[in-house]
């Protein structure tokens, strides 16, 4: 028996951008998935199939639709189960043009509601939604459609049992409204122990744990690495809480991230994202026991037709979607004469174009700001691709920022702007990718000889607010607001304004009327070596 296994897809219908991580062969995406999957099952192997979390939240032809693309294809190819990702959370209430649920509407609120989207496509799927740790405020099942805690998948003579996480982040990595009145935390590795033993109770062998969530630091690449290299991170915190209810094998996502190796002993797999990878994972039964023999990652390239009858079944039944988005897709945005860069290790040209993009919304929309200075601050991780020199399309910008966030302003001081800097350098990839970019100040940023960086100080345009309590005004995207990457933690932000200006639809603008001001390094940050 072979599950085969992938994560963070995030809605990725044909193939990835080849720029972004697969260098210049064309490869990931559903259709390609299925080719692969094809291939799995004409090994003969029952094949049961997983998707570790966040299949949603990409390019525009599956977000628009608000993921039901990818609900259609993983019916055609016959996906067993997915854990629920953070970015599942995103589209909010039913329609794309709706961005939040109004205040005080939950759940019974149904296509209104903060889940409405995402109900809406448990409810059409032909496979369960698995999250364990998922509760309403008094420890009650949310008791969506075809969603679970876990589940038996009996196939083959196997009875494989599936136990899904989703992280306890998902509060501050997906739109904060979308997930009220939900608790991710409370008792996640007692409800995790006790679906595992619930499911080896009732026969289940192997039990897998399939979570949308990772290590931290550099992951394993081989089953043979040392077992007892201590970890770090959630899932490390996770096991380490489980007592004796172990899972056989863990299928993790949420890091983007290539890995394979052991956890406390137990084997644990990623396959990078946006259907890149699948990984095999080959089991053999002796009379009553079954036991794992091998994990493989297998690229999964893409072909153009697909090569496969399951991959033109896909390619088929998401060609609707595409091609509905194809005209606004292919809408020229402006020409850039210089590529414009994703985060990088000094900043980002791109998101400090976006933070120019929040300025130029946000003073426009706020009279209130008049005397008080407005400076904008951008999390640089939201910018998920590159743009390239020549024709920009809404598309690639659409891509380039696959979300939903909205503008939002809020009332601190210039002590709370030194905070935010300082709390968005302290995040743990600051020392790989430039955490964040500014509009209306600028700031001098020293990397230490160990690579982390440190804010060596800030100025605000036109010298406005130079005391530690002088007033200013916060622009950012609505997901900072909301806690997003813990940028205000400790900040007293107050008297919010929320637009619904999307980001991506103010960065049009911006993008168009200066398309030379994308390339080249950020001019409001300074980055200072040793
Ligand atoms: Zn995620």
């Amino acid at each position: 028996m072979s599950i085969g296994a992938w994560n963070d897809l995030h809605g990725q219908i044909g193939a990835d951008e080849p720029i972004v991580d697969t260098g210049a062969i064309p490869a990931g995406g559903v259709v390609a998935l299925a080719d692969a999957i094809s291939d799995l099952r004409a090994t003969k192997d029952t094949v049961v199939l997983l998707d570790a979390g966040d299949l949603f939240t990409g390019p525009l032809a599956s977000t628009v639709a608000e993921g039901a693309p990818i609900i259609e294809a993983y019916r055609v190819i016959g996906v067993d189960a997915a854990a629920i990702g953070n970015h599942e959370f995103d589209f909010g209430p039913v329609g794309y043009d709706v961005v939040y649920a109004q205040p005080d509407a939950g759940d019974a609120a149904g296509a209104r509601g903060p889940r409405g989207a995402l109900v809406a496509r448990m409810a059409s799927a032909s496979f369960p939604f698995l999250s364990a740790n998922i509760h309403v405020a008094d420890g009650a099942s949310p008791g969506w459609p075809n969603f679970a805690a876990s589940v038996h998948i009996r196939r083959g003579g196997f009875d494989v049992g599936v136990v899904g996480y989703t992280t306890q982040t998902t509060p501050s990595t997906t739109s904060r409204a979308n997930v009220v009145g939900l608790d991710f935390s409370t008792n996640a590795g007692a409800s995790i122990a006790a679906e595992i033993r619930a499911l080896r109770a009732s026969g289940a062998s192997p039990v897998v744990l399939l979570a949308h969530a990772s290590l931290d630091g550099a992951l394993p690449q081989s089953l043979d690495e040392p077992t007892n290299e201590p970890r770090g991170g959630e899932l490390a915190t996770l096991i380490a809480t489980l007592g004796e209810d172990r899972p056989d094998v863990i299928i993790a996502g949420h890091r983007h991230a290539w890995m394979l190796g052991r956890l406390d002993g137990i084997p644990i797999v990623s396959s990078d994202q946006h259907g890149v990878g699948l990984a095999r994972l080959r089991f053999c039964r002796d009379r009553d026991r079954v036991e794992l023999q091998s994990i493989e990652r297998l690229a999964v390239l893409a072909a153009s037709p697909p090569r496969t009858a399951l991959g033109r079944d896909v390619d088929r039944v998401t060609a609707p979607w595409v091609s509905a988005v194809a005209a606004k897709g292919d809408q020229l945005v402006a020409t850039l004469r210089r590529d414009c860069p994703m985060q990088g290790v000094r900043g980002t040209a791109g998101a400090e174009q976006v933070a120019i993009a929040i300025l130029l919304h946000a003073s426009d929309a706020s009279a209130a700001a008049k005397g008080v200075p407005v400076v904008a601050v951008m999390n640089a991780g939201a910018i998920r691709s590159p743009l390239r020199r020549g024709p920009v399309r809404y598309e690639d910008l659409f891509s380039a920022f696959p979300f939903e966030t909205t503008v939002a302003v809020c009332g601190t001081t210039r002590a709370g702007l030194a905070r935010i800097l300082r709390n968005a350098l302290s995040g743990p990839s600051a020392w790989r990718k430039f955490p964040f970019a500014l509009a209306g100040a600028t700031a001098t940023i020293e990397i230490g000889h160990d690579g982390t960086p440190s804010l060596v100080g800030f100025t605000i345009d036109r010298n406005l607010a130079p005391d530690n309590d002088s007033p200013l005004w916060l622009a950012v995207p609505d997901f900072i607001l909301d806690g997003g990457d813990g940028f205000l933690d400790g900040v007293v932000c107050t008297a919010h304004a929320r637009s619904s200006t999307r980001i991506r639809d103010a960065w049009v603008e911006t993008i168009a009327r200066d398309p030379g001001g994308c390339a080249g390094p950020p001019s409001n940050v300074v980055v200072r070596s040793p």
